[in-house]
């Protein structure tokens, strides 16, 4: 079963949650429980059956069966490799690649099974039979989500970005979508404002009810909902399976897990995976210059007012981190009455400050570092010079943060470090690392080069977007955005 963080919602099924995406009257759903997975029993095991076995621990209310087909996904049709999430060794760090899928970044591995768990949730609603799913995007979920969701029977999907705020080739992926349900709209906003608009529609009663009225639920791609961070906990089993097979782990010894933070679900997931007994000693959340979690680890103070900065790491140019909460949660021992307090003060004043309880918690669970645009740029040039190893600017966020973590502390364990997007998702930054005297002021030109010089492969799903139409809608204010769908759904 799952709760709200904000004590203010009755128990759901699994099913209820992911249909709902969030609590309709504020707050998320977490789970009252955490399945226990002993990695011994599931050696050798297929990443779908791993999947499966995960789904089905957390979502007793759906057949093996659904479990089954969500979990199929994972074959080489959808990923462009026989393993969906291979472990690379470079240098002494493990790289998680979870970049295989159809967009390109970390974001398919669970927007591709989304619309599974989703389609069966949704029969729980009696009174709907459409739904709406409503994205804010800094840069990947937009178009992971529009990939997952396209041409799905009885789903809309629409998804807000920053108009400024995204990389050409993140908008041109999201703007050449060609399904008959998807829409995509530029924000003249940031991520938070785009992110805040969309969460104000959720919680709207009215303008949720004018929605049911018509048959159209409202729902969420976001990693607000549970089924976003559900397929997440798959790859932190898998990577652990395949550095205990590669030797790079003894059985049983415990590795540390880094992992580029924007708005907390990906390391929320590790978290869980640790909870749930896998083998995990430090969990290492790395930022970029929009360093509100490196900043809260050192006081307990969380605090949105600073400057918003545009980034080379996109898709981490976020300062009000939504799956915080959930951490936050279990941090202050599940306790509703202070993470009401803590998010009102955030809506009020755009800070809050922790107790020393659960301040220390969260010190005990997760260390925490930033990286500046300079030291990305100088990671992606000593990685690839020392390993010829191409790193995105957000894995390269990550790599620098680990770097300071084990000079400070000296910790030899085996780490692995997230990587959640292609390289070519970023060409030009890439490039600026690697070969600055490459680099075009055409994007599409840069993919080409960085392919050439470093011999790797443009994924598929970045081949030919120059070329395709776009589909955009014009842009609006975050304010526009509830009276956007109220016109565009219900005219
Ligand atoms: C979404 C994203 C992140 C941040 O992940 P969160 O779960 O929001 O913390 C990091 N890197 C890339 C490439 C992303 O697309």
């Amino acid at each position: 079963m799952y709760e709200s963080t904000r004590g203010n919602y009755p128990e759901q099924t699994g099913k209820e949650a992911i249909a709902l995406g969030m609590v309709p009257v504020g707050g998320l759903f977490v789970p009252k429980h955490y399945p226990k997975i002993n990695w011994e029993d599931i050696r050798g095991i297929t990443y779908p059956q791993l999947a499966q076995l995960i789904f089905q621990s957390y979502l007793p209310d759906f057949t093996k069966e659904k479990c089954i087909e969500a979990s199929e996904i994972y074959n080489k049709n959808v990923f462009d490799s026989d393993n969906p999430a291979p472990l690379v060794n470079v240098g002494k760090m493990g790289i998680l690649e979870l970049w295989h899928g159809p967009t390109a970044a970390f974001k398919d591995m669970a927007l591709q099974v989304l619309p599974h768990l989703l389609g069966e949730s949704m029969k729980v609603l009696t009174q709907t039979d459409r739904v709406l799913i409503l994205v804010a995007t800094s840069g990947d979920t937009g178009k992971a989500a529009l990939e997952g969701f396209k041409n799905v029977k009885g789903t809309e999907i629409i998804v807000f970005y920053p108009e400024s705020g995204v990389s050409t080739v993140q908008e041109r992926q999201m703007t050449t979508t060609d399904g008959v349900n998807t829409r995509v709209v530029p924000v003249m906003g940031n991520f938070d404002q785009c992110q805040s608009a969309v969460k104000e529609i959720f919680a709207n009663s009215k303008l949720r009810e004018t929605f049911n009225q018509r048959g159209i639920a409202f729902s969420s791609a976001n990693s607000i909902n549970w089924g976003r961070l559900l397929p997440q906990i798959v790859y932190y089993f898998w990577a652990y399976l395949q550095a205990v097979e590669s030797q790079s782990l003894r059985p049983g010894e415990k590795m540390n897990v880094v992992v580029p933070t924007g708005n907390f679900g990906n390391i929320l997931a590790a978290y869980y995976a640790r909870m749930m007994g896998l083998p995990i000693n430090k969990l290492i959340c790395a930022s970029n210059e929009n360093n509100v979690l490196t900043d809260f680890f050192v006081e307990g103070i969380y605090n949105r007012n600073r400057s918003f900065y545009v980034t080379s790491s996109p898709s981490m140019d976020i300062l009000i981190s939504s799956n915080f909460e959930r951490f936050l949660y279990e941090m202050s021992g599940k306790r509703p009455d202070k993470i009401n307090n803590w998010y009102k003060q955030l809506q009020e004043r755009g800070e809050f400050k922790v107790d020393s309880d659960t301040l220390a918690m969260a010190r005990e669970a997760v260390v925490a570092g930033w990286a500046s645009e300079a030291e990305v740029q100088m990671v992606i040039k000593a990685v690839y010079q020392e390993y010829s190893y191409v790193l995105d600017p957000h894995t390269a966020v990550a790599v620098k943060v680990y770097d300071d973590y084990t000079k400070k502390t000296g910790d030899k364990t085996f780490t692995i470090i997230a990587s959640t997007a292609s390289p070519f998702k970023f060409a030009k930054t890439v490039l600026e690392g690697i070969d600055a005297s490459a680099v075009s002021g055409d994007e599409w030109i840069n993919l080409k080069k960085l392919s050439e010089i470093t011999g790797w492969a443009i994924p598929q799903g970045l081949q030919g977007l120059e070329d395709k139409q776009t589909f955009g809608l014009s842009h609006v204010r975050p304010k526009e955005i509830s009276e956007l769908i109220r016109k565009v759904y219900i005219s």
